[in-house]
């Protein structure tokens, strides 16, 4: 067997963003779970305290944390779909294939955002 053909195959692409993915997607998942557990954490305790926002000097603060806290969760959680929608996409071959315009994804792109599903020129234009 040629390695050295086969190392810059197809083949070998697909298991390096593989790879990458699953790597970006053990990550985020420990990152989901630390999350959710302050996030446990936060709901737990304005139940005992009464969640009392309104009149607690520092309610304020307490309900601008946990709207920072609890977007930073969504946003963990967006991410761990985005990546597994990347591990179908790359199963299914269509990884490196923009799905706007039906081109190529750079590599260098997708390198430095696995979670990408379009082109560079594509990501330039308003959302449809
Ligand atoms: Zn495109």
């Amino acid at each position: 067997m040629d390695e050295s053909t086969e190392r810059a195959g197809p083949a070998a692409e697909r298991r390096q963003a593989a790879e990458l993915i699953a790597e970006k997607r053990e990550s985020t998942a420990r990152l989901v779970a630390s999350l959710t557990r302050l996030w446990d954490d936060v709901v737990a305790a304005s139940a005992l305290t009464g969640d009392d926002d309104e009149h607690d000097p520092e309610g304020q603060t307490v309900a601008f944390e946990r709207a920072q806290l609890r977007d930073t969760l969504k946003q963990a959680r967006g991410d761990l779909e985005a990546l597994d929608r990347a591990a179908s996409r790359v199963a299914g071959g269509e990884y490196w294939v923009c799905e706007r315009c039906g081109g190529p994804i750079a590599a260098a792109r997708l390198a430095a955002r696995p979670t990408a599903t379009c082109c560079i020129d594509c990501a330039g234009l308003p959302a449809r």
